[in-house]
C-alpha cells in the first residue's frame, strides 16, 4: 500500500501540474501567434491597402503595397516616424488620431519620398500585441476618387451655373405637379423668393381662368410629348407675364419647363410698330410738304401774275392818249391797289422765311389791347362794308387800363391776319373782334359768321402754304401763309393759337398770350 502524499506533497504536485500546464498553453499561444501573423502577413500582402503596424508613431511592419504607396523599401520604412510620412498641415491630426485612439476613417495628405504629396483615407485600430499596445493603420491612395468627386462638383456647380444664369426660367416639378427647384431666372422674372415657390403647386404661378382656358396638359407629357405654348403666368405682384412654356418629362421622377418671358419681345415688337408708324407720318408729312410745296409755288405764280397783270395791263391804257382824267385815276388806283397786292404777297415770303430762320426777336412793350383793338376796328372797316359785313368790338368792362407786356406789332399782325380772313370768308355777316382775361393769360377772338372751315383740313390749317380748297377760291385767293406767320408769332410769343368752327355757321379763332412775359 502506497503511502498516503503529505499535504505538502500535494501541494507541490499540483504547483508542477500547473506549471507543466501553462507552459503547454504558452506553447499553444505562441504557435497561434505564429499562425496569426503569417495570416496576418498573407492577407495584409494581398490587400491593396497600406497596411502598417507601428508602437508610438513607429513603423514596426508595412505590406509592400504600403511601401509602393509611399515609394520607401521595406526596410526603410521600419523604424520610421509615421509623421514623417504626411505633409505639414496634415500631421496634427494624424498625432491627434493616434494618440486618441481614432477609429474612424479620416483624411490626410500622404509625402512620397520623391516629394509628390496623395489624398490618404487612414483607417487605425489599436491592438494589444505580445504585451505591446500597437496601432495598424490601413491607408487608401484616394487622390484619384478625389479627383473624380471634384470633377464631379466642378462639373455640377458650372451646370448649376449655367442653370442660375440661364436666359430663360427653368422649373422642375414633381409627379404630383409641385414646384421641387426653379432658377434664378424664373425667380427675377416672377418677383418671388425660392421659399415661395419650392413646394408649391405650379398652380400658384397662373390665373384661375387661365389653367381653365389653356389647361396643363399632363397627359401629354406623361406620353413623352413636349408642350409649347405661350401663356401667360402671375408674378408675385399680380402683374400677367406673357411667356413661352416648353414642357417635357425627361426623367420618370420629374416635368422640367422651360420658361421664356416674352415681355422684352413684345415691348420690341411694339416699339417697332411705334417707329414704323412714326416713319409712316413722317414720311407722309414730307410727301404732304412736298405737294404742298408745289401747289404753293403754283399757287403764288397765279397770286403774282394776277396783281401783275392789273399793273401791266392798266399801266398800258394809261399809256394810251384817249383816256380821260377819270378813267386815268382809276386805273392808276388799279396799280396802286395791285402794286400793295404784290407787296403783301412779298412780304408773307420773307416774313415766313425770317421767322423760320430765327432772325425774328419778341420785343417787349407796355400794350394797351382795347387801344390796339379799337385801331384794328377802324382799320377794317373799308374792308368790311366791301362784304356787307359788321365789325363788332366785344371788350370786357373796365379795361380801358389793362395793359399787357408783349410785341405789339407781332400781336397786331396776328390780329390783322384774322380779322382779314374772318371778312374774307363771311359775307353779309358779322366779325366780332374780342379778348377775356383767364388769369395770367389774354385770350383773343375773332369770331366770324362765314363759311366755316370742313374737319379735315382742322389739323392742316396751320401749316404753311395751305389753303383748303373747298371755298371759292377764284375769289378769295391767298398764299397760304396767313395762319402759318399767325401760329409761329404767337408761339414765339409763348402762346397758343387755335380754332372752333362749324360749317356754314362760321370759324372762331383764338390765340392767348402772358399777360407778362414768362422768363
Ligand atoms: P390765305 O392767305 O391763303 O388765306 P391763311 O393761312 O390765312 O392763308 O389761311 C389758310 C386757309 O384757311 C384759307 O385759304 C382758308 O381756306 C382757311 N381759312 C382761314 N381763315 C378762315 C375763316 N375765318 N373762315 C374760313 N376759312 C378760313
Amino acid at each position: 500500500m502506497s503511502k498516503k502524499p503529505t499535504y505538502n506533497e500535494l501541494l507541490e504536485k499540483i504547483r508542477r501540474l500547473e506549471e507543466s500546464v501553462q507552459a503547454y498553453e504558452e506553447q499553444i499561444d505562441e504557435q497561434k501567434i505564429l499562425d496569426n501573423e503569417s495570416r496576418f502577413k498573407a492577407l495584409s500582402e494581398a490587400a491593396h491597402e497600406g497596411i502598417f503596424i507601428h508602437e508610438n508613431g513607429v513603423c514596426l511592419e508595412v505590406n509592400s503595397a504600403g511601401c509602393e504607396m509611399f515609394g520607401i523599401d521595406h526596410d526603410d520604412f521600419i523604424g520610421m516616424h509615421a509623421l514623417s510620412i504626411f505633409t505639414d498641415e496634415t500631421k496634427q491630426l494624424v498625432v491627434d488620431n493616434i494618440r486618441n485612439e481614432v477609429t474612424e476613417g479620416y483624411e490626410a495628405v500622404g509625402i512620397r519620398k520623391d516629394g509628390s504629396t496623395f489624398n490618404a483615407e487612414i483607417r487605425g485600430k489599436n491592438y494589444f500585441y505580445r504585451g505591446r499596445n500597437v496601432r495598424i493603420a490601413a491607408i487608401r491612395d484616394i487622390t484619384s476618387q478625389k479627383m473624380a468627386e471634384r470633377t464631379i462638383k466642378e462639373s455640377e456647380s458650372k451646370f448649376r451655373e449655367v442653370v442660375e444664369n440661364a436666359a430663360d426660367g427653368i422649373l422642375l416639378g414633381n409627379l404630383s405637379g409641385h414646384m421641387i427647384e426653379v432658377n434664378e431666372t424664373f425667380l427675377k422674372m416672377t418677383g418671388f423668393s425660392r421659399e415661395e415657390i419650392v413646394g408649391q403647386h405650379i398652380k400658384k404661378i397662373f390665373a384661375s381662368n387661365a389653367l381653365s382656358e389653356k389647361p396643363l396638359r399632363f397627359d401629354l407629357l406623361n406620353k413623352g410629348q413636349s408642350i409649347i405654348l405661350e401663356r401667360e403666368i402671375l408674378g408675385k405682384d399680380g402683374e400677367r407675364i406673357p411667356v413661352e412654356m416648353n414642357s417635357k418629362r425627361p426623367h420618370a421622377n420629374y416635368y422640367l419647363t422651360i420658361i421664356r418671358d416674352l415681355r422684352e419681345r413684345r415691348r420690341a415688337a411694339k416699339e417697332l410698330e411705334r417707329k414704323n408708324k412714326e416713319l409712316q407720318l413722317a414720311k407722309e408729312k414730307a410727301e404732304e410738304s412736298d405737294r404742298l410745296k408745289s401747289s404753293f409755288l403754283a399757287n403764288m405764280s397765279h397770286e403774282i401774275r394776277t396783281p401783275m397783270n392789273g399793273i401791266l395791263g392798266f399801266a398800258e391804257l394809261l399809256n394810251s392818249d384817249d383816256r380821260d382824267e377819270q378813267s386815268r385815276k382809276e386805273y392808276i388806283n388799279v396799280i396802286i391797289s395791285s402794286g400793295q397786292q404784290l407787296l403783301n404777297i412779298i412780304n408773307d415770303v420773307l416774313e415766313i422765311s425770317r421767322i423760320e430762320t430765327g432772325q425774328i426777336k419778341v420785343s417787349d412793350q407796355k400794350v394797351n389791347a382795347n387801344s390796339l383793338l379799337k385801331e384794328m376796328e377802324l382799320f377794317f372797316q373799308p374792308l368790311a362794308i366791301q362784304n356787307h359785313n359788321k365789325i363788332i368790338l366785344d371788350i370786357p368792362p373796365d379795361t380801358e387800363k389793362l395793359y399787357f407786356v408783349g410785341d405789339q406789332s407781332k400781336v397786331r399782325q396776328v390780329l390783322t391776319n384774322l380779322i382779314n380772313n374772318a371778312l374774307k370768308f363771311t359775307l353779309n355777316g358779322s366779325v366780332t373782334v374780342g379778348y377775356v382775361r383767364e388769369e395770367e393769360t389774354l385770350k383773343f377772338f375773332i369770331r366770324d359768321t362765314g363759311i366755316g372751315i370742313p374737319e379735315e383740313y382742322l389739323d392742316k390749317i396751320f401749316d404753311r402754304f395751305l389753303q383748303a380748297e373747298y371755298q371759292d377760291q377764284a375769289k378769295q385767293r391767298g398764299t397760304g401763309l396767313g395762319l402759318a406767320i399767325c401760329k409761329k408769332l404767337v408761339e414765339l410769343m409763348q402762346g397758343e393759337i387755335w380754332v372752333e368752327t362749324e360749317i356754314n355757321k362760321g370759324s372762331t379763332f383764338y390765340f392767348s398770350i402772358p399777360l407778362q412775359k414768362k422768363s
